[in-house]
């Protein structure tokens, strides 16, 4: 068969218009047969990228992606477009995978779909010598960096498939690029004579929002309840006990919740993770061991109720969230016991010196991403290397800019407190002190009699406790969190004690201004379906999605993206020519689906 040219392949099997950044590129260098890594934020379209060139040419494109549970769904969705996909692992039979390869050698399939375990199976770079490769794709090419933060020691094995078929083209995915990371990709895949694809890190749909901490659980109630009620979410806590607290108490508040966390029975997950994806509106309450290659478009909201350990690891986190374009929020919550936590974490992590310096950067990059009072996007965009020059007005910072004032005085004052009270108690005795309290405590330890007693009358605790925390953040405060929460004096606070460096602080927001912020974002499809009548055929279209998928037993997603309803929606085509011009209505979609769309359309409109 003839090769076939990408745009078509684009537009006849994905049923879009045109290529997205350097997709194009990218997919013109593989046909020609070169290697390359591709640098891509979640959602920017990664997979595309070796999905259009395996339907270009005769023969197989192998994919290795990190895990077996969601290969299937990859699958599925390749098969709704009418792509010949098919995934071997573990889990099947052995005479379902002797089918697989059996259509492979005989070059009946486009796609093929291995965790990279599979690579040192018995036989199996053998049988794949023998049948048509023409593509190797490593998607999550990250996971072989011991650098990164999901180092996968299986995916190693990976550099073998370039040994053992060195003509077969490589091109490795990540949604991960810090230059340590991506160094390693390179010295390890051996992609050194390959070309890198660095494509925008922005994410312009979703809105980073950071609130200080005073009831997480209350604030994060008020972030659904407010925004993202019957959305699709995904809440990340530090510990197993508290994503199964978390996810219990939110159930109890009518929001719908599972729990999620690598101790769970591998049943458990899996269902957990099936229905996160086949159901609609569901928010998982997780830690991080979960998301990897999560391709849910539609996930409204990410959330961090504890502070993840670096803004790569918050990005890739928050990353999930609107992958379909559409609005979407990260939100995260702190307080100052969280930067103790992390810095405990960070102590006891195994590892070199060398390591614990270089997450410990990491980490002050995030804290101080968490108390910036600039442009969130400028910075998480300027940390990979993007500098941008104007504000996104899609961040709270920019939203309601916060205010900033010469902090120098109330810092000298709090860090001698510190100091002044043996650098050993935590914040609320160290305000006490401050605030001139007269509780049993501050009198039987006579620090009533310190100089700085009493000084710090003039502010509330409220906003003592925000001057500590920011301290903390900066680095010129220690929280000790395997004792209690005891603060020390930490790095260059030498000029500062002494008024040399002037200390910046922002204000606190008031309490009121912060609960509008997240009360003042309608759902993104209200956006999208302003009129009623567009909104009523917008929610038959997902009815109807919802009782195909479960016949189906795929994901609606698979079957139509949130966006794609909500274009037919708005513009109500009456002719599948009219329909076909919708983004997401490739050839076999309309096929299968599209006399039944303009049927409910139809019907809608007779009714109305
Ligand atoms: P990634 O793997 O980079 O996170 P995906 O490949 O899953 O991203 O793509 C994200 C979404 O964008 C998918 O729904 C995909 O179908 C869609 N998409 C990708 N490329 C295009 C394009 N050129 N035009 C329209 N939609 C696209
Ligand atoms: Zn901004």
């Amino acid at each position: 068969m003839a090769d076939r040219n990408p745009l078509d392949v684009l537009k006849q099997t994905f049923g879009y218009d045109a290529f997205r950044g350097q997709q194009q590129e990218i997919i013109a260098h593989v046909l020609a047969g070169g290697d390359a890594l591709v640098l891509m934020p979640t959602g920017g379209g990664k997979s595309l990228c070796y999905q259009v060139p395996a339907l270009c040419k005769d023969g197989t494109a192998l994919v290795i992606s990190p895990l077996i549970a969601l290969m299937q769904d990859q699958v599925m969705a390749m098969r709704q477009l009418g792509v010949r996909a098919e995934a071997l692992n573990s889990a099947m039979t052995f005479a379902e995978q002797r089918a697989v390869e059996r259509r492979l050698l005989a070059g009946e399939l486009d796609l093929l779909y291995v965790a990279p375990e599979r690579i040192n199976a018995a036989g199996f770079l053998d049988m794949l010598d023998r049948a048509p490769i023409r593509l190797f794709a490593i998607d999550e090419a990250h996971c072989v960096s011991q650098w990164g933060h999901d180092f996968r020691p299986d995916y190693l094995e990976v550099a073998r498939l370039h040994e053992a078929m060195p003509h077969v083209p490589r091109l490795a995915l990540t949604a991960t690029a810090d230059k340590p990371t991506r160094k390693e990709i390179v010295e390890r895949l051996d992609l050194g004579s390959g070309r890198v694809f660095v494509s925008g890190f922005d994410r312009p749909n979703i809105r980073y929002l950071i609130q200080v901490k005073n009831n997480p659980r209350r604030q994060l109630l008020s972030l659904i309840e407010g925004k993202h009620k019957g959305d699709a979410g995904i809440v990340y806590c530090l510990s197993r006990r508290r994503t199964e607290e978390i996810a219990a108490w939110l159930n109890e508040q009518g929001v719908q919740a599972l729990p999620y966390h690598a101790g769970l029975p591998a049943e458990a997950r899996a269902h957990n993770q099936r229905r996160f994806l086949q159901e609609e509106g569901l928010v998982v309450v997780a830690t991080i061991a979960f998301g990897m290659g999560i391709d849910k478009p539609n996930v409204r909201f990410v959330a961090h109720l504890d502070l993840p350990k670096s803004i790569e690891a918050y990005y890739q986190e928050t990353g999930r969230a609107g992958r379909d374009g559409l609005p979407a929020t990260a939100w995260l919550a702190h307080g100052m016991e969280d930067i103790g936590k992390m810095q405990m974490l960070l102590a006891r992590s195994e590892g070199n010196e060398r390591q614990k310096r270089l997450e410990r950067q990491k980490l002050d990059a995030m804290l101080g991403y968490i108390e910036s009072t600039g442009c969130r996007r400028k910075i998480l965009l300027s940390y990979f290397g993007e500098e941008r020059a104007e504000d996104c007005g899609n961040c709270d910072n920019c939203l309601q800019p916060p205010k900033v004032f010469d902090g120098t005085e109330p810092a000298r004052l709090v860090l001698s407190a510190i100091y002044r009270t043996g650098q050993r108690f935590g914040a609320g005795h160290v305000i006490d002190v401050l605030r001139g309290q007269d509780n049993e405590r501050v009198m039987r330890l006579g620090h009533d009699r310190l100089q700085v007693y009493g000084m710090g009358r003039d502010r509330s605790l409220r906003e003592w406790r925000a001057i500590l925390r920011q301290l903390a953040a900066m680095g010129l405060v220690h929280v000790d969190m395997e004792g209690h929460g005891g603060l020390s004096l930490a790095g260059d606070v030498r000029p500062v004690l002494k008024g040399e460096r002037r200390v910046e602080l922002r204000e606190l927001p008031k309490e009121r201004a912060e609960r509008g912020r997240v009360a003042e974002r309608k759902r993104s499809t209200d956006e999208m379906l302003g009129d009623p009548f567009a909104r009523a055929v917008f929610e038959r279209l997902r009815e109807r999605r919802l009782e195909l998928a479960r016949e189906q037993g795929v994901p609606p997603y698979v079957i139509f993206h949130d966006a794609t309803l909500a274009a037919i929606a708005e513009r109500r085509p009456t002719d599948l020519a009219e329909l076909s011009l919708i983004s997401g209505m490739g050839a076999t979609k309309i096929e299968r689906y599209g006399a039944e769309v303009i049927a409910i359309i139809e019907a809608m409109n007779e009714a109305a």
